[in-house]
């Protein structure tokens, strides 16, 4: 059976992601930071669909929490085939107001997680020759988005990340590729009101925000053999944004 991990699989894309990952026959570890019912039912929800799920708590941003996180996914599963990192916080604030603080908190939960979280993977995936790393980015990590200066800038990181990551790993038939949504209808959004969501919807081509299985159906290709010869990519699954 394929394994995969979604870390922030407990709300929006991520837990999108876990059904549709299950539902494709996959045995999925439900990774949250504090959402526990939320992670808990959805592990129900697919074990009583005749799926195989583990629901796993750990804050991403710590080193201990993710490096035992990905111990754990190993043990029930004796391998991992898909690692996506998903876990995200967003912020909106003038650059001058952001404190140190809250920088450092950005950098953590996308980046520093994301680093941890693939030292830790990464040596079971080499000794199998075979992998599949997901990063979730996101459009402002490549346009850059006004009042978000520390989530643009942890988002272009992760575009970074995967380029570089794809390159080392190739040679290890390990292949490592970012999503950058748009703006997708989940509770990250639930700040904007009625009117910024409806110009939101008019800035794309496709004239609506995006929603948790657009996102999923592109990480589930990125990790179907499909994609075996796509690697170090950023796939915009952004309803073609004319901002
Ligand atoms: P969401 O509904 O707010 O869910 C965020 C998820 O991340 C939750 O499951 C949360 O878990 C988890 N999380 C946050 N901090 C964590 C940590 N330190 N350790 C472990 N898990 C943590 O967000 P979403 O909209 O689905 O976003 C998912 C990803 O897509 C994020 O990386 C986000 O930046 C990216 N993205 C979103 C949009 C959008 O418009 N929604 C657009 C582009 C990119 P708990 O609830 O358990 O804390």
């Amino acid at each position: 059976m394929k394994t995969v991990l979604i870390t922030g699989a407990s709300r929006g894309i991520g837990a999108a992601t876990a059904r549709l990952f299950a539902a494709s026959g996959y045995a999925v570890a439900v990774n949250y930071r504090s959402s526990h019912k939320e992670a808990e039912s959805l592990v129900n929800e697919i074990t009583q669909s005749g799926g195989e799920a583990l629901a796993v708590c750990a804050d991403v941003s710590d080193e201990q929490e993710a490096t035992a996180m990905i111990k754990t996914v190993l043990n029930r599963f004796g391998h991992l085939d898909v690692l996506i990192h998903n876990a995200g916080i967003a912020q909106q604030k003038l650059l001058t107001d952001v404190t140190n603080d809250e920088w450092h908190r950005m950098m953590g939960v996308h980046l520093d997680a994301a680093f941890y979280c693939c030292k830790a993977a990464i040596p079971s995936m080499i000794n199998r020759k075979s992998g599949r790393i997901l990063l979730v980015s996101s459009m402002w990590g490549e346009r850059g988005a006004s009042c978000e200066v520390p989530y643009s800038a942890a988002k272009a990181g992760l575009i970074g990340f995967t380029k570089a990551l794809a390159k080392e790993l190739g040679p290890s038939q390990i292949t490592v590729n970012c999503v950058a949504p748009g703006v997708i209808c989940t509770d990250m959004c639930a700040g904007f009101d009625e009117n910024t969501i409806r110009e939101l919807g008019d800035s794309t081509s496709l004239n609506r925000l995006g929603t948790p299985k657009d996102v999923a159906d592109s990480l589930l290709f990125l990790a179907s053999d499909h994609a075996s010869f796509i690697t170090g990519q950023v796939l915009g699954v952004d309803g073609g944004f004319i901002g």
